[in-house]
C-alpha cells in the first residue's frame, strides 16, 4: 500500500540582489514551479542592513557576513514562500551547494553562480528556520 504523503511544508526563499540584476528571477523561479513547489506569496524586496542581521542572524559575527550584508542590501531581492511536499529539503537540492563554483550542475547555483557570495537564491535550512523566516518576512501569513 502507499504511504500517505507526507504533510506539506513550507519554505521561505530569497532570491537575492544578483539574481534580480541579471535577469534570472524567471529562471530561477522556472525551477520550482518546474518541480512542482507552489509560490504561497511573493514580494519584491529592498532587503535592509537591519533586516539582513535578523535573517542571517546565526552568521553576524562571521567574517564573511559585512560583504554579505552589503551585497544582500545592494538591490531589490525577491522573497518568496514555496510550499510542496519536502519543500525545505527539496529546495535546498533545487539550490544547490553554497559556493556556486563547486555546486552541481543541474542546480541553480551550479547552473548561474561562478561566486560563493553572490549564489543567486537562500532556502530555510530547517523547519525550525522556515518557521522564524516566514514569520519575520511575512508576518500576516496564516
Ligand atoms: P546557504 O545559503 O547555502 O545556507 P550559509 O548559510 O552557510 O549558506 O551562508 C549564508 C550565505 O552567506 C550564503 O548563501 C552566501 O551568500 C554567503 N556566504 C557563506 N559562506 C561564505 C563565504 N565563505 N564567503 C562569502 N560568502 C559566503
Ligand atoms: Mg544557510
Amino acid at each position: 500500500t502507499t504511504p500517505p504523503e507526507a504533510p506539506t511544508q513550507r519554505s521561505f526563499v530569497l532570491i537575492k540582489p544578483d539574481a534580480v540584476r541579471r535577469g534570472l528571477v524567471g529562471a530561477v523561479l522556472a525551477r520550482f514551479e518546474g518541480k512542482g513547489l507552489r509560490i504561497v506569496t511573493m514580494e519584491l524586496r529592498q532587503v535592509t542592513g537591519e533586516e539582513s542581521d535578523q535573517h542571517y542572524a546565526e552568521h553576524v559575527d562571521r567574517p564573511f557576513y559585512p560583504p554579505l550584508r552589503a551585497f544582500i542590501t545592494s538591490g531589490p531581492s525577491v522573497a518568496l514562500v514555496l510550499e510542496g511536499d519536502e519543500a525545505i529539503e527539496v529546495v535546498r537540492a533545487l539550490n544547490g551547494a553554497t559556493d556556486g563554483r563547486k555546486a552541481a550542475p543541474g542546480t541553480i547555483r551550479g547552473d548561474f553562480s561562478l561566486s560563493n557570495r553572490e549564489n543567486l537564491v537562500h532556502g530555510s535550512d530547517s523547519p525550525e528556520s522556515a518557521a522564524r523566516e516566514i514569520a519575520f518576512w511575512f508576518p500576516g501569513l496564516g
